[in-house]
């Protein structure tokens, strides 16, 4: 039957959501159908036109309606600094301390070997591209001098910053790490303003 049909295509597009089972897209789907129509319909439409214009910004990988986004574009900005970070959610974590004036790399993710996630994954080779030959901005892009790395203080955090690290010896930059101010197993997104603005400070 069409309409059955429909309804299974529905919920196995909501099952590819990270963490969505069976038993939830079902939930989901009756929800939208059955109480919220106009909401299903606002959804589609917004998901549509997200996955047609975002794009990754072509010097820090984040996400951008532009092809530059406007954090690097903004010629207030440290050009020699380099703040790696995870997400989004962490660059805004570093953004919110008013303690860092520099550029940021956003890595999108972090290695995480038991899910099957690898340096090709995370914009990992963007990112030594961009150290290598730094790419040019409106504003005028001058050498990357130092590379923070801030990726969180997990296992896979760590595991990515050292990653890093070992890739961006001999590239002529001086590579520091957040300092330990930041709890073992935290993610930046998490931690209060105070602790990251110190462990920025305290960086080695
Ligand atoms: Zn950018």
């Amino acid at each position: 039957m069409a309409e059955t049909h429909s309804l299974e295509h529905l919920v196995q597009a909501l099952r590819r959501l990270p963490g969505v089972g069976v038993k939830s897209a079902q939930r989901m789907a009756f929800h939208l159908l059955q109480h919220d129509r106009e909401g299903a319909l606002h959804l589609a439409r917004a998901l549509e036109h997200a996955a047609a214009s975002v794009q990754h910004c072509a010097l820090c990988h984040t996400f951008t309606e532009e092809a530059i986004c406007h954090t690097c574009q903004d010629p207030r900005r440290d050009r020699s600094q380099l703040c790696v970070v995870e997400t989004p959610a962490d660059q805004a974590a570093m953004e919110r301390t008013g303690a860092y004036k520099g550029l940021f790399f956003v890595l999108m993710g972090k290695l995480s070997p038991l899910d099957g996630v690898g340096p090709h994954d995370i914009g990992l080779q963007k990112l030594f591209d961009r150290i290598d030959a730094p790419a040019q901005a409106p504003t005028g892009v001058s050498e990357v001098r130092e590379v923070i790395l801030a990726t969180n203080f997990t296992a896979e955090g760590e595991t990515t910053a050292h990653v890093i690290a070992q890739a961006l010896k001999g590239r002529g930059v001086h590579v520091t790490r957040l300092a330990r101010g930041v709890p073992v197993g935290s993610e930046l997104e998490y931690v209060d303003l105070g602790t990251i603005a110190h462990a920025l400070v305290d960086r080695r």
